[in-house]
C-alpha cells in the first residue's frame, strides 16, 4: 500500500468505527435500554450521526482521495477511493443539519412506532411518520442525480446499481408466476401439519444457541439476545444477533435464528485484513439477504434439514405432535395467507415486499400522503392477498423500517431471494453431498463454499457481478421461480 492509501484508509476506518458505534447504540436500544432512556438516546444517536457526517463531508477526504489516486493505488485502494468519493458526494449533497435532524427524528419515531404498534393505533404514529417522510423526501431531493427518480438515491444506499426502474422490471417478472402459484396452492386447500406441545422459552433459547454452534457462529465474536425484532449487527470481531421467542410455537425462533446467523456468518467471515474499510465490507444489503435466505430457506427449509432438526426438537421439547421429519418438512413449508411479512412463507414473501415498494415509492414521490397510508395498505393487501388485516399491528404498523427512515430497503429482501436461489443452484452443483451433510448437521461445506466466493471478497465487485462470478451465470429471477414451483408443486400436488 502507498502512504497515500494508508492516509485514506485511516480516515475510512474512523468512519467505519463511528458506524459501528451507531450500530451498538441501536442494538442496545433493541435489547437493554430502559424505557426512560429513549429521549437521551435520540440525542446520542443524533450526536454520533453528526460526527459521522462531519467525517464524510470533511473537505480533507477529497484531497486524500486525489493523493491516493495520484500515487497509483492498490486494487483494494481503488475500491476504497470509489467508496470514499461516494460517501463524500452523498454527505456534501445533504447538509449536516438535515443529517442530524434525521437521526434524532428517526430515533424518536422508532419508540413512537413501538408504542403505536402495541396499541394498534396508526393515528399515534402518523405524525412521527409524516416528519420522517418529509425529511427523507428532502434528503432524496438533495441527493438525487439531476433528472433521476429521487427514490433511486435512497435505494442506492442499500443496493448500489439498482434503480426504481430496474426494481420495477424485476418485480414485474416475478409477480405473475408468484400470484398464480399462490392461487393454485390456495385452491388445493391442503392443510399442513402443525407442531403441538410445550415449548418453554429456556429450551427455545438453548436450541437457538445450538443452531449457532452447528452453523459455525463464533461465540467469541458475537452474542445472542432477545428482542422484539430479530436482527444482526456489527462486523468481524463483534457481530451480535437477536431472536424472538413465542412459547406457543418454536419454528419462528428456529428460522429467525438461522436467518440472522446467515447475516452474522457473512460479517464474521469478512477478510480480517480489509473488513473495517469499505473494500472488505459486505457487498450490499441484497447480497447480505442472500446469505440469510440461503441458510433459512434453501438449507433450513429443506427435507435434509428436517431430518436433522426433528430429533433436535424432540430432545428439546419431548412430544411435538408430528410423525417424523417428513411431517416437519411440511410444517416448515406450510403456505398460508398471513398478514405478517416476517412470518410469510417463500411463496407469499416477495408479494409483501412488492406492496411495500410501491407504497414507499408513492410516499417519496409525494403521490401518497401519510394520512392515506393505512387505507392504501389495506386496499392493496386485499387486492394481492384476498384478505384485509384485522388491525394495523398486523398491517401497516408491522415493520420497523419506515420509523427508522429505511426507505429503499425493502426491495433488497427480494434481491436477496433471487441471489439465494442462484447460489443454492450453484452450491448443489458443486457439492453433490450437501443434503447428506445437512441431514447429519454438518454445515461446514456450505460455509466453506461461500467464504471465498462471497464473504471474503468484500466489495471487489458490484452485487450482481459478485453473484455471477460465484455461480457462473448472471442472476435471473426465473431460477427462483422455477425452484419455488418445483418445490411447492410437489408439496401441494399441483399439476
Ligand atoms: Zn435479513
Amino acid at each position: 500500500m502507498t502512504t497515500a492509501d494508508l492516509a485514506l484508509t485511516d480516515h475510512l476506518r474512523r468512519i467505519s468505527a463511528l458506524e459501528r458505534v451507531a450500530g451498538l447504540l441501536g442494538w442496545n436500544q433493541e435489547t437493554q435500554m430502559p424505557r426512560r432512556g429513549a429521549a437521551q438516546r435520540a440525542e446520542e444517536a443524533g450526536a454520533v450521526a453528526a460526527a459521522l457526517h462531519a467525517l464524510e463531508a470533511d473537505p480533507k477526504l477529497a484531497g486524500l482521495c486525489d493523493a491516493a489516486e495520484a500515487a497509483g493505488p492498490s486494487a483494494r485502494g481503488t475500491i476504497d477511493i470509489a467508496e470514499a468519493r461516494r460517501l463524500h458526494a452523498r454527505a456534501t449533497r445533504i447538509d449536516g443539519a438535515l443529517a442530524a435532524e434525521l437521526a434524532r427524528t428517526t430515533a424518536e419515531a422508532q419508540n413512537i412506532w413501538e408504542a403505536a404498534r402495541a396499541a394498534a393505533r396508526f393515528e399515534d404514529f402518523a405524525p412521527a411518520l409524516a416528519r420522517v417522510v418529509a425529511l427523507k423526501r428532502a434528503e432524496a431531493a438533495q441527493r438525487a442525480e439531476p433528472g433521476a427518480d429521487p427514490y433511486d438515491a435512497l435505494l442506492d444506499e442499500h443496493e448500489p446499481g439498482m434503480t426504481a426502474e430496474s426494481t420495477s422490471a424485476l418485480f414485474a417478472a416475478l409477480r405473475p408466476r408468484l400470484v398464480s402459484l399462490r392461487a393454485r396452492i390456495a385452491e388445493r386447500g391442503q392443510p399442513a401439519p402443525r407442531l403441538a406441545g410445550s415449548f418453554p422459552a429456556a429450551a427455545q433459547l438453548a436450541l437457538a444457541r445450538r443452531l449457532g454452534d452447528v452453523f459455525g457462529y463464533d461465540w467469541d465474536a458475537g452474542r445472542l439476545d432477545l428482542a422484539a425484532h430479530p436482527s444482526s449487527s456489527g462486523r468481524l470481531g463483534d457481530v451480535r444477533i437477536t431472536t424472538r421467542i413465542d412459547e406457543a410455537e418454536p419454528l419462528g425462533n428456529v428460522f429467525a435464528t438461522i436467518h440472522e446467523l446467515g447475516h452474522a456468518l457473512y460479517e464474521q467471515g469478512l477478510d480480517p485484513e480489509t473488513a473495517l474499510t469499505p473494500a472488505g465490507a459486505s457487498a450490499s444489503m441484497g447480497v447480505h439477504e442472500s446469505q440469510s435466505r440461503l441458510l433459512e430457506n434453501q438449507i433450513g427449509r429443506s427435507r435434509a434439514f428436517a431430518e436433522w432438526l426433528y430429533p433436535e426438537l424432540r430432545a428439546a421439547f419431548g412430544e411435538i405432535g408430528l410423525d417424523g421429519p417428513e411431517d416437519l418438512y411440511r410444517a416448515a413449508n406450510a403456505v398460508a395467507t398471513g398478514f405478517i411479512r416476517t412470518d410469510a412463507d417463500e411463496v407469499h414473501y416477495n408479494l409483501h415486499v412488492m406492496l411495500r415498494f410501491d407504497l414507499e415509492r408513492a410516499l417519496v414521490a409525494g403521490d401518497l400522503a401519510v394520512a392515506d397510508l393505512e387505507a392504501a395498505w389495506n386496499a392493496r393487501f386485499a387486492a394481492d392477498f384476498g384478505v384485509t388485516p384485522p388491525d394495523v399491528a398486523q398491517g401497516v404498523l408491522q415493520d420497523v423500517h419506515w420509523s427508522t427512515g429505511a426507505f429503499g430497503y425493502f426491495p433488497t429482501y427480494t434481491f436477496g431471494n433471487v441471489f439465494a436461489a442462484e447460489l443454492d443452484a450453484a452450491l448443489r452443483a458443486d457439492l453433490p453431498d450437501l443434503d447428506a451433510e445437512v441431514a447429519r448437521g454438518a454445515f461446514g461445506a456450505a460455509l466453506g463454499w461461500l467464504g471465498p466466493r462471497i464473504h471474503r471478497r468484500g466489495r471487489a465487485l458490484a452485487p450482481s457481478r459478485l453473484i455471477a462470478e460465484a455461480t457462473g451465470r448472471a442472476p435471473d429471477p426465473a431460477t427462483l421461480l422455477d425452484a419455488l414451483e418445483a418445490k411447492y408443486g410437489a408439496l401441494y400436488g399441483l399439476a
